[in-house]
């Protein structure tokens, strides 16, 4: 390990709780690939599981400071290799930061980004709430990495993708500032959109700490029809025609 390394890891574990910096290569190994499965995937530097906006703060201050990349990592689900480490990076996992906290009054929800997807549903629904967007990960994927690829499953036809869902969201920009987008009220909106801007950028603009989503009543039982078409043309006019008058 060269003078440099070694110093970089010192200072992270200087500035972080006690078990947040993990160096150990077989331990590092759970942090080093996504579904993408990439065979090229790097040895970071170290893996950091921050537990607060402040820890993820200290580590993008010392990652400018040392021109050390950082990978912002949910829970590595992802097919695309977002997540995937680079040699000498440092991998930024959010999986220690999970809390949600809902406004039933309100229907919002604030939440931490590791906290999965499948668990904001299982909290909107205590209040017997919903939380729309279904990628078909959701069991084992993060509200995080929701937000950085704008996720959507197969309801997004009827309700929408992530950003649909997302009122507002704190984000520590690459100079280790931490910055609040958007607001917990609909009419949140005055100027540019820039909870937009990050919702879909992949880790590239910031780490996302917390996350405000909007939750919608639940859905009514659903009502399943079935209609045989002759032909495709056929069926693909029947879809237009229905959807004019319904959103089925
Ligand atoms: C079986 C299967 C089915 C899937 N189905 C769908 C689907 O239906 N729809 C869909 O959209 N996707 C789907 N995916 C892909 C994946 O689950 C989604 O992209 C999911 O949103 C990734 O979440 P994650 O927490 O695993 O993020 P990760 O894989 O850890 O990261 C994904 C990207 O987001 C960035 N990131 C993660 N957290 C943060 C953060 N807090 N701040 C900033 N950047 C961050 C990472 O750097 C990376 O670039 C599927 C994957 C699998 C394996």
């Amino acid at each position: 390990m060269s003078e440099a390394t070694g110093s970089v890891i010192e200072r992270l574990k200087t500035s972080l709780p006690d078990g947040a910096v993990i160096t150990d290569p077989g331990s590092m190994d759970a942090y080093r690939w996504d579904r993408a499965n990439d065979p090229a995937a790097g040895v970071p530097l170290a893996v950091v599981r921050a537990t607060s906006t402040e820890d993820v703060q200290a580590v993008v201050r010392l990652a400018a400071e040392t021109g050390t990349a950082v990978i912002p990592r949910g829970a590595g689900s992802g097919l695309s290799g977002g997540s995937t480490a680079v040699d000498g990076a440092i991998v930024l996992s959010l999986d220690r930061m999970r809390s949600i906290s809902v406004d039933a009054d309100t229907r919002m929800a604030v939440v931490q980004p590791g906290a999965f997807n499948a668990e904001v549903k299982a909290a909107a629904s205590a209040h017997g709430l919903w939380y729309p967007p279904d990628p078909s990960s959701f069991e084992f994927c993060s509200i995080g990495g929701n937000v950085a690829t704008n996720a959507g499953g197969l309801c997004c036809v009827k309700y929408g993708v992530t950003t649909d869902d997302v009122l507002g969201m704190t984000v520590v920009l690459a100079d280790g500032r931490a910055v609040r987008l958007g607001g917990p009220r609909v009419k949140d909106v005055a100027g540019l959109s820039l909870t937009k801007l990050f919702v879909g950028s992949e880790g590239t603009l910031g780490v996302i700490t917390e996350v405000i989503l909007r939750l919608v009543p639940p859905q009514l039982p659903p009502t399943t029809l079935v209609a045989v078409v002759p032909t495709l043309e056929g069926a693909t006019g029947a879809v237009i025609e229905a959807t004019r008058s319904a959103r089925p």
